[in-house]
């Protein structure tokens, strides 16, 4: 079920630099979205920011009917949006998607995230029964970039940061050492999200460890509800022609191995 509501915006947090978590109120969304799904959010900028932004949904309080979710204000959408006050009202679309994080019959599951690609993976960590064994991996830029360690430790079985430069948690790239930790650590399901060269890199050493491996897409999107194809990314394997699916519709979250990066 999807819905359009004017929502109060109940809280602003700045998490660090240019990173903002929205609380707003609505019981609909809270009652309905899944682990993977997003909101369209209208920022109400005349014509220079007239599409409405998709954000995933990072966590609902279902008891309080609150949704969160979480941006970096780095255009001019984002830019407008980050300057609402609390007690206004933002207007939201949602929960949009039909593909959504799925984890019937895994058990032990890595989850792995980069930069503003954590967001929608920690309602599902949250989500995941707890006999399955998470453990999380996030990566960011430096030091200054770490945000939601706290937060996500509640959540898992296991928890890695890694810095690129090496000034928190472990030097390098979030896929370090992820093929040899997967067999140690006996997982049989990869969730993962993040930008495009870290999602290529999970799914090849996914197909070799033979694991199946969820990846939620975060695709420039103008509609949002299937209807101009402007996010359509192409499908692995499919001849001649080539078929597409709608990261908004289908997605964003796809088996990696469907998905040509
Ligand atoms: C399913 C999904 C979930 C997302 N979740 C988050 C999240 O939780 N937190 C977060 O910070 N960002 C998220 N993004 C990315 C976010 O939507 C863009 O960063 C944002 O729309 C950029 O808007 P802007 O006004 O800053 O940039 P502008 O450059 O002004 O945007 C111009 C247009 O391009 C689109 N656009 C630009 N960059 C992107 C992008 N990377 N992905 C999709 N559309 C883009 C905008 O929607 C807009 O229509 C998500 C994207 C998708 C598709």
């Amino acid at each position: 079920m999807l819905f359009c509501e004017d929502s109060e915006l109940l809280e602003r947090e700045c998490l660090g630099p240019c990173l903002y978590r929205f609380s707003v109120r609505s019981n609909n969304i809270c009652d309905n979205a899944k682990p993977g799904q997003f909101l369209q959010i209208q920022v109400d900028g005349g014509l220079g920011a007239f599409l409405r932004r998709p954000f995933s949904i990072f966590d609902i309080d279902r008891s309080n009917g609150i949704v969160d979710f979480i941006f970096q204000a780095k255009g001019q959408g984002t830019r407008l949006l980050s300057k609402k006050h609390v007690g206004e009202h933002i207007n939201i679309i949602g929960p949009l998607g039909d593909g959504v994080f799925s984890w019937d019959g895994c058990g032990n599951v890595m989850i792995i995230g980069g930069g503003i690609g954590i967001f929608p993976l920690y309602l599902l960590a949250k989500r995941l029964p707890k006999k399955h064994n998470a453990f999380v991996r996030l990566g960011f830029r430096s030091k200054d970039n770490v945000v939601l360690e706290d937060e996500f430790r509640e959540q898992c079985h296991a928890l890695n940061i890694f810095t690129d430069d090496g000034t928190y948690g472990l030097r390098g790239s979030v896929c370090r050492n992820l093929d040899s930790d997967l067999g140690s650590d006996d997982i049989d399901a990869i969730f993962a999200c993040g930008p495009l060269p870290m999602l290529r890199s999970v799914k090849e050493i996914a197909a070799r460890r033979e694991i199946p491996c969820q990846v939620s897409l975060e695709e420039r999107m103008g509609c949002a509800i299937g209807a101009c194809m402007g996010c359509a990314v192409k499908f692995s394997d499919t001849g001649k022609p080539p078929a597409y699916a709608r990261v908004c519709k289908d997605g964003p979250v796809f088996n990696a191995a469907d998905v040509e990066f």
